[in-house]
């Protein structure tokens, strides 16, 4: 699949949106690094497509920066709370199409979606929940399609390894659907239901939480 280049901006370059910018950077996308520390944006000169030491609550710097033509705009300003909430109002209120930004509490979060911000992400909280499951459950990724439901990545349980998926009827007795198997470096994508596994696959299931767990929970 090709991907369209899409231009970025990002607002507040902490260690998230340092590390943001560089994979997006890395992936070809353009991105304009937006930061009120002079020493951080010069840091950023050689690494983002534009780096401007700007204020982002200053509605009138941000429309001379064009923003409303980015496709999307992360606001990853931290400690500064006020101006993370101004920022993100201020950028919904001239039309930007997706604002994302990051989120101290709960609380914060709740006044982001509030006033209209489309993702309300919470970095160091998401990673942790996600490396407790990968301690817990094998799950390596984790796609949520809805509070029941989601996709993940795990680790073939040893019950499955030397059988095949037609074998373990895992379908009509698990309930769920593995969409793929990652065997070393080849992915097989529907799966065939006769590949046996091996130790050390990954399965991608989808389904309901609860199956999915069941299975999760048999290499343990
Ligand atoms: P991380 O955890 O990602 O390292 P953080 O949550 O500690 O970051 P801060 O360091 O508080 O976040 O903020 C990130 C950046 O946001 C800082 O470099 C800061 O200079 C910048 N920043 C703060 N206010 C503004 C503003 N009004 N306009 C632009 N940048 C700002």
């Amino acid at each position: 699949m090709k991907n369209r280049k899409k231009q970025f901006a990002v607002i507040g370059l902490g260690r998230f949106g340092s590390s943001l910018i560089i994979e997006l950077v890395a992936m070809g996308h353009e991105v304009l690094a937006i930061d009120t520390d002079e020493e951080k944006i010069e840091d950023f000169v050689d690494i983002a497509t534009h780096a401007v030491q700007a204020d982002s609550t200053d509605v009138n710097v941000l429309r001379k920066l064009g923003i409303t033509n980015f496709d999307v705009v992360v606001v990853s300003i931290g400690q500064n709370l006020q101006a993370n909430i101004l920022t993100a109002i201020t950028l919904k209120e001239m039309g930007v199409k997706k604002v994302i930004a990051k989120a101290q509490t709960a609380l914060h979060g709740k006044v982001l979606e509030k006033i209209g911000t489309d993702v309300v992400i919470y970095p160091e909280r998401d990673m942790a929940i996600k490396l407790a499951h990968s301690f817990v459950h094998n799950v390596m990724n984790q796609i949520d399609l809805s509070s029941e439901y989601s996709i993940v990545e795990i680790l073939a349980p040893k019950e499955f390894v030397g059988k095949s998926l037609a074998q373990m009827e895992v379908r009509t007795k698990m309930n769920v659907a593995v969409i793929a198997i990652k065997h070393n470096d080849e992915i097989g994508v529907p799966p065939d239901p006769d590949q046996i596994i091996h130790e050390r696959d990954i399965l991608v299931v989808a389904g309901e939480n609860k199956n999915i767990n069941k299975i999760s929970e048999m290499s343990e």
